[in-house]
């Protein structure tokens, strides 16, 4: 799919949204929710997604949605930083196939990162175990 397009409300993250996919959530208010994503790259790697808008990406997205990931994603960032005791975290998306864009629906990933150990491939790989994905979202979810 190119950046233009129409919203696929059907897509897996609206599924999750409205609890037609199971998702190990970490944060959730009526704007934003935050889960832990499948294939991860690092450990800790969450995904924070728009509750509000129907934007596929950065491009078409309302302020108020930037502005609501953007904070979410800083709380989150904060929390995964202080949970897993990390070196860094990456906070990053993309827009467009060309971009490595998989999922058209606005989101913003947020990756801890450590010195020693390299970055997995993007949505790729294998999927991680849901009762580890658990133990990581208690975790970040108590620092919050
Ligand atoms: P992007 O490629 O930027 O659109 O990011 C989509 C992300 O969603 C990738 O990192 C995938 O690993 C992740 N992903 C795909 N399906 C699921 C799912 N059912 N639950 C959690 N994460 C998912």
């Amino acid at each position: 799919m190119s950046l233009t397009g129409p919203y696929d409300p059907d897509n897996i993250f609206a599924k999750i949204i409205r609890g037609e996919m199971p998702a190990v959530k970490v944060y959730e208010d009526d704007r934003v929710l935050a889960f832990m994503d499948v294939f991860p790259q690092a450990e800790g790697h969450l995904l924070v997604i728009s509750k509000a808008s129907q934007a596929r990406n950065l491009l078409e997205a309302e302020p108020e949605a930037v502005e609501d990931l953007a904070l979410a994603s800083q709380r989150l960032a904060r929390a995964a930083t202080k949970a897993l005791q990390c070196d860094g975290i990456t906070v990053t998306q993309f827009n467009g196939t060309a971009a490595g864009q998989t999922v058209f629906h606005l989101h913003f990933h947020v990756i801890p990162r450590w010195a020693d150990r390299p970055l997995a491939g993007h949505a790729s790989g294998k999927m991680e175990d849901s009762a580890v994905l658990q133990g990581l979202a208690d975790r970040i979810a108590a620092a919050l």
